[in-house]
């Protein structure tokens, strides 16, 4: 997925262009992976653009900014209103935000300078994450050998930029074998996430979604899918599950901010019984739809309007 350059990213407080929002070869956030982001989505409305759970977003980068130590300087109030502001200025009708707190040049080592924190945000277009294909007959996943990171290991809850290689580890193994996408287990053997998704199963009707004791990044994504179909009176579970448990699912389906909802179509070359989008994943996913483009009136406070 290349990206798209617009005019302008937000860099700790003043727009810059696209092109001089650089940062030096020796910072220590590229060097030794010290820094925190988000991925937050901007959708086309009857009203103009709007992000979908902007706040939710930014409250988790700076509890990620804090775990990490790191402060910095900006409120979530102006966080949002500078996410807002470079939208109006990039013109943008849907698109992507990608903020990021980060360290500074100026020392080198593995102890971090916690003085020097900046912040930016970017944004641009971006469309499907996985690919119509996989999103309209559903992705294929095959569990890596790559487990995911133990709460002792890397701080799960905190979406880090260094964790993150953990993912792509995962990830890059699953494409190179022919798959989608990576379902990655917990050290103990419990299924945690997709590279950068939650994962949800249905079985006689009933959700099941691993909790977040499993080591999983607690998606907004993940939060809105339960609120929706605890909404639409359907029972959703937050338990462990083991591997044996999504072959012999009736759905499965990922939530994500990038991918959004996509269907599971096999796991290990297992087929799953709904073989595609089953009727619960289907009746979400059109839920879901209408909830991001404000055509739901209940679900309406989840958006923050640009214009
Ligand atoms: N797990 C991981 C590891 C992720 O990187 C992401 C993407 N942020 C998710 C789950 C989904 O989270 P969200 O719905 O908040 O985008």
């Amino acid at each position: 997925m290349r990206l798209t350059p617009t005019n302008t990213i937000w860099m700790n407080g003043e727009f810059v262009p696209w092109e001089e929002a650089r940062v030096h070869v020796l910072t220590p956030s590229l060097h030794y992976g010290w820094g925190v982001y988000e991925g937050i989505r901007a959708y086309a409305t009857a009203d103009g653009p709007a992000v979908f759970r902007l706040r939710e977003h930014l409250k988790r980068l700076l509890d990620s900014a804090h775990v990490y130590l790191m402060d910095p300087g900006h409120t979530l109030d102006r966080l949002t209103e500078a996410s807002l502001e470079l939208l109006r200025r990039t013109g943008l009708e849907s698109g992507y935000l990608r903020p990021i707190v980060y360290l500074d040049y100026g020392t080198m080592g593995i102890t971090p300078d916690l003085d020097s924190v900046r912040t930016s945000i970017a944004a641009w277009a971006w469309g499907s994450y996985l690919g119509e294909k996989a999103e309209q007959e559903g992705c294929r996943l095959t569990v890596s050998s790559w487990q995911r990171n133990g709460a002792n290991t890397l701080p799960p809850l905190a979406k880090s930029t260094g964790a993150c290689v953990n993912s792509s580890l995962a990830k890059v193994a699953a494409l190179r074998a022919g798959y989608d996408d990576a379902l990655m287990l917990t050290p103990s053997g419990h299924v945690a996430e997709a590279s950068a998704a939650n994962l949800f199963v249905v079985r006689d009707g009933v959700l099941h979604t691993p909790p977040v004791s499993d080591y999983i990044l607690p998606g907004i994504t993940r939060d809105t899918i339960i609120t929706i179909a605890r909404d639409q009176g359907l029972t959703v579970e937050e338990r462990s599950l083991t591997r044996s448990e999504i072959y012999v699912a009736d759905e499965a389906f990922l939530t994500g901010t990038a991918l959004e909802l996509v269907p599971v179509a096999s796991v290990d070359d297992r087929p799953l019984a709904s073989a595609g989008c089953g009727p619960v994943t289907k009746q979400l996913r059109e839920a879901f739809q209408d909830v991001v483009h404000g055509r739901d009136e209940r679900y309406r406070g989840w958006l923050s309007y640009v214009r």
